[in-house]
């Protein structure tokens, strides 16, 4: 993993945490790992240095002091698509649906590794850039053990090519361009099948089920294409080597 050089602009994330313990650790990890940090305490803190400073992406605790992080989050939402990850206490009830609904990018939950935020913080902004270039030709997307040629419409499997059904194409392609992330039950529904979606809810989870047969070592234990129950389904992050 390169590190950013000086001269390029460093990005700013803001930092939205009211516990002292994580609000030290993430300013050096961050820090280190070639961010800016801005650090807001408070929900209302939160919202002032937004509107003061130039933020690429926001690092959204729930659980604040003065506003939660729910009504900060739909407050930015109001002005901006700035990325934004939300962060949870472990144990908290958090609808997760609810959260993506009302513009999150993505989550985590603490405790957490710097190593797997870090990673989740750059694959929301690699989105985010793939989103704002213009479109690309020849469209070549690898994760992990996958590659797939969207132009050509062919995949590969550690090299191998898999044969894949119209809707199975769509339905990786869309996991893959948001690696990391969860996509719930609706959104895969919605933008792989659209009005096309006929049959119970268990169509999905069929083509699920085909994918993983392709693309995993192991079906029964997928690591690729994971389950977030009651929520949807997610690529895993390729774990830094
Ligand atoms: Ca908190």
């Amino acid at each position: 993993m390169s590190k950013k050089s000086n001269t390029e602009k460093r990005v700013r994330v803001l930092v939205v945490e009211d516990e002292e313990s994580f609000v030290d650790a993430l300013s050096i990890g961050l820090d280190r790992e070639g961010f800016n940090v801005s650090v807001a305490r408070d929900g209302q803190e939160a919202l002032t240095l937004f509107a003061r400073e130039s933020i690429d992406l926001v690092l959204l605790d729930l659980m604040l002091p003065k506003l939660s992080g729910l009504d900060v989050c739909r407050s930015i939402r109001n002005v901006s698509d700035v990325p934004i990850i939300i962060v949870s206490a472990k144990g908290e009830e958090v609808d997760m649906v609810l959260m993506l609904e009302i513009g999150a990018d993505d989550y985590v939950t603490k405790p957490y590794r710097l190593r797997e935020l870090v990673a989740r913080i750059r694959a929301v902004l690699r989105r985010r850039e793939v989103h704002e270039t213009s479109t690309p030709v020849d469209e070549v997307i690898e994760q992990g053990p996958l590659r797939m040629d969207i132009d050509a419409r062919r995949c590969f499997v550690n090299g191998e090519e898999i044969k894949l059904r119209k809707k199975e194409f769509a339905l990786l392609r869309l996991l893959l361009e948001n690696p990391g992330r969860v996509l719930t039950r609706e959104v895969l529904i919605d933008r792989v099948w659209g009005n096309d979606y006929v049959g119970d809810t268990k169509t999905l989870d069929v083509h699920i089920k085909r994918l993983r047969s392709l693309i995993e070592d192991d079906p029964k234990a997928p690591t690729h294409i994971t389950t977030v129950r009651g929520v949807g389904y997610r690529f895993e992050l390729t774990k830094p080597s």
